[in-house]
């Protein structure tokens, strides 16, 4: 059961390589839309999902400081980071509900693009036991049953909450959707650009940008 005094806290897993407004402004809204005390960002250690990154995760883990520096409702968690051990959700989450108990309801969230590769995440079943997934658009990935694989599908029509007001009657289970302003700003076209010698500004912010200068990173393509 949950306590309806908790308010749902929002968790933001990605590689952030680097960080950018696509990301802040998911953060932002799914406060607003969702009824968040909060958002825990997790930048991920060694992303098991994807090639090697750039930058170190140190690097990268100093840029989400700095991008959610001065915003209250930000916290951002080192530790996958700090791991010798892949970063896989669900061990993060364990971990999580261990430190933040049993009726704290948790939100993962998710762009539509991530939702949609959720059945190749290791134990990604085991997911739904511990924390609600809040899935946002984001242009070019639709978020329909028709474009998730069947068993994805099953569990999507399954546990799809009408209200996001249920978020906060359960620790975990469901599933919600939230319609964010749309920004086609990619990492890997902030990386694209940045080799190729261009500006990348106004797709990050100003601080994330002069880290990125300072450290002369994302010079090679
Ligand atoms: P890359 O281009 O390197 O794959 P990315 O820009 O997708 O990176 P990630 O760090 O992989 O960024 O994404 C972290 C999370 O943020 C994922 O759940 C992803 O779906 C979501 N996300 C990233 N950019 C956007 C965006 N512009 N709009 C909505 N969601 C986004």
């Amino acid at each position: 059961m949950s306590d309806a005094s908790l308010l749902p806290l929002g968790l933001f897993g990605g590689t952030f390589d680097p960080v950018h407004f696509g990301h802040l402004r998911l953060a932002e809204e799914a406060i607003a839309h969702l009824g968040l005390g909060g958002v825990r960002w997790l930048p991920a250690g060694q992303p098991p999902h994807r090639g090697v990154p750039q930058v170190t995760a140190g690097q990268r883990l100093d840029m989400v400081r700095r991008a959610t520096a001065g915003n209250p409702c930000f916290t951002v968690d080192p530790a996958e980071v700090e791991a010798a051990a892949p970063s896989y959700t669900v061990h993060t989450l364990e971990r999580l509900r261990r430190e933040l108990g049993e009726a704290q309801p948790l939100v993962l969230l998710v762009g539509a693009d991530a939702f949609a590769g959720l059945a190749a995440w290791h134990r990604w079943r085991d997911l739904f036991a511990l924390a609600h997934i809040a899935v946002s658009h984001r242009p070019g990935f639709p978020v329909e049953t028709a474009s998730l694989p069947h068993e994805l599908a099953t569990e999507f029509a399954d546990r799809r909450l009408a209200d996001v007001s249920a978020l906060r009657a359960a620790p975990a289970g469901g599933i919600v959707t939230f319609a964010m302003t749309q920004l086609a700003i990619s990492a890997t076209q902030i990386r694209k650009l940045l080799a190729n010698g261009l500006s990348a500004r106004y797709l990050l912010p100003d601080d994330v940008l002069d880290y990125i200068q300072t450290h002369s990173l994302y010079r090679n393509p």
